[in-house]
């Protein structure tokens, strides 16, 4: 096919047949419709841009960087296309040409929750504006305060245990959901196991990778899995399951499992563990990333349904909620409209409690149940759920 003197492919090199069977799978074109925002538009605009079709304008990248990384086309896709490795390669490529503000605040984010000192001064703020009466003041005043209405439990790290267990606390979960490592340490010390929380590593690489910095997303993951590595520990555990997907891609001899996993394997072996009476309406939100962090979700709700007195919901439908890939930083608005019946499913089931293994899924969670100004329902990692209810 021709279009003025330059050719173009119909198929591309990486298989797309441009059947469609992605369409109906893909959060963004579920909520525009447009064909832009689905994997197949996505795909036509990767080739425009490599073939020169196309300017690497802002109209067409913003397409590129609303894909949430969901890999729901990935999944159901008949040609089998890499469209993680296409997404991530087209991000890299077009870095550059992207909008000042996208950089900065890329950038900044890498900054900010990456380097171990600045981690700790913002683990101060988050924890000072989650104090009364700060956290009723902030929420009024500044809308990414949102944000910062932690309803995980919030705890200090406690770094004084040993044991040959390392948990890694990866970026955004060591800030936002610091209490799910200490919950890790008592759960596995009541099942006899020692643990630690690995203290040095700044980031998996995720972070970086996934948002068209590859570079300096494999640099980190190369310095965390060489840590990994040091013979320390008999396993690592991470409990931020975007983490546990991208060092699974990665990882080649480390002993790492995803510590929602870890635990439940735990728990199950363990027929002494009892769990207290719990009157609550609790839902589990599916991750988009529990296939590739290997986490067995029928067994969470297996454990669930062993508490007494506990009513346990799922979502009614299987969407990623729209947070990954940084889009509740750069797309909030996709973020909100994607998650919205998941929020009216909270309303009108009465839930108290959501119950997510992902950073990105909890913060977007967090956000929108504060817009909505139903903060009663409270939204906490499975882990932290299940310690606060062990006998
Ligand atoms: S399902 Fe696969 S082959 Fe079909 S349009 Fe989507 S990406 Fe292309
Ligand atoms: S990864 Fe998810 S958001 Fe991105 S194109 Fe595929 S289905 Fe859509």
């Amino acid at each position: 096919m021709k279009s003025g003197n330059t050719s173009y492919r119909m198929l591309d090199p990486d298989n797309c047949a441009m059947c469609g069977m992605c369409l109906n799978h893909c959060p963004t074109y579920k909520i525009s419709n447009n064909e832009s925002e689905s994997p197949r538009g996505r795909i036509s605009i990767i080739h425009g841009l490599n073939d020169s079709l196309l300017e690497p304008s802002e109209s067409a990248l913003k397409h590129i960087n609303s894909c949430t990384l969901c890999m729901a086309c990935e999944t159901v896709c008949p040609a089998k296309v890499d469209f993680y490795q296409l997404m991530t390669d087209a991000r890299n490529k077009y870095f550059k040409d992207q909008r000042i503000i996208f950089k900065i605040k890329t950038v900044l984010i890498s900054f900010l929750l990456t380097k171990n000192y600045i981690k700790r001064f913002i683990t101060l703020v988050v924890s000072t504006l989650n104090k009364k009466p700060l956290n009723k003041i902030n929420k009024k005043l500044f809308k990414f305060m949102n944000y910062t209405q932690i309803q995980d439990k919030y705890a200090k790290i406690n770094y004084n245990t040993q044991g040959n267990i390392g948990i890694f606390t990866g970026c955004a979960s060591n800030i936002f959901q610091s209490d799910v490592a200490n919950s890790c340490v008592k759960i596995l010390k009541k099942n006899n196991i020692n643990s630690e929380i690995i203290k040095n590593i700044e980031c998996c690489g995720s972070l970086n990778y996934n948002s068209g910095r590859i570079k300096k997303g494999s640099k980190q993951n190369i310095a965390a899995m060489k840590e990994f590595r040091k013979d320390k520990y008999e396993k690592i555990i991470g409990y931020a399951s975007g983490c546990s997907t991208f060092i699974n891609k990665n990882k080649k001899d480390a002993t790492y499992q995803d510590a929602t996993s870890y635990v439940l394997e735990v728990l199950a072996n363990n027929k002494n563990n009892n769990f207290k009476i719990t009157n609550k309406n609790i839902c589990i939100h599916m991750p988009c990333t529990t296939k590739s962090a290997e986490i067995d979700f029928s067994k969470l709700m297996a454990v669930l349904n062993n508490i007494p007195s506990l009513k346990v919901f799922t979502f009614e439908d299987n969407y990623c909620c729209g947070a990954g890939a940084q889009n509740i930083l750069h797309n909030n608005e996709n973020s909100i409209d994607i998650i919205k019946p998941k929020i009216e499913f909270i309303k009108s089931n009465n839930i108290d409690l959501v119950l997510t293994y992902n950073v990105g899924c909890s913060l977007n969670f967090i956000n929108s149940i504060n817009l909505k100004n139903i903060n009663k329902v409270q939204v906490m990692h499975p882990i932290t759920f299940l310690n606060s209810n062990l006998v």
